[in-house]
């Protein structure tokens, strides 16, 4: 399975030793496993700050391949979709998967076993059932006041 996000020609096990502000833009990106997750619409309690995850996708998500569909122009299309930089991660923490690789590095945690930076492949990320292959649905099939009626669990 080709992997769309370049992981070649980087640090050898930089996640292991680089710290993250430190890193660079290709080494950043490639600590993204793919799995899609964090394209995947939420609903925030305001009350108690709760965030749910639901099977309703952004729109530009692809659900085969679990990436997105304009990935470099994306902001033209989807402006409120999120930067993540050392900087901005904190604030997005939350309510990212525990499996995401920027929060677990974040919070001081290793890479899975399957993250293709590991395996060599991104085909271990679905192998693992961690992505969302094959089970989203685009969100301009859903109206919003049904979202939750697609609720998944914790988004964390
Ligand atoms: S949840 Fe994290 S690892 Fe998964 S696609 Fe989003 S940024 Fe990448
Ligand atoms: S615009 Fe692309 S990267 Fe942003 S949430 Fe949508 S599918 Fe994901």
């Amino acid at each position: 399975m080709t992997d769309v996000i370049n992981r070649k020609g980087l640090r050898k096990n930089f996640w292991q030793r680089v710290p993250m502000d430190q890193m660079s833009d290709a080494e950043w990106e490639a600590l993204c496993d793919g799995c899609g997750r964090c394209c995947l619409n939420k609903l925030e309690d305001p009350d108690t700050g709760q965030v749910a995850l639901t099977r309703v996708a952004c729109r530009l998500l692809d659900g085969d391949t679990c990436r997105c569909g304009q990935y470099d122009i994306r902001h033209q299309f989807v402006p409120e979709c999120i930067r993540m930089t050392p900087k901005t991660l904190p604030l997005h923490v939350y309510w990212l998967p525990g499996t995401c690789a920027y929060k677990r590095l974040h919070e001081g945690d290793g890479l899975p076993d399957w993250h293709p930076l590991i395996t060599g492949t991104p085909q271990t990320v679905h192998d693992a059932g961690i992505s969302v292959q094959g089970w989203t649905i685009p969100e301009f099939e859903v109206d919003e006041e049904d979202w939750e009626d697609h609720i998944i669990g914790d988004a964390s």
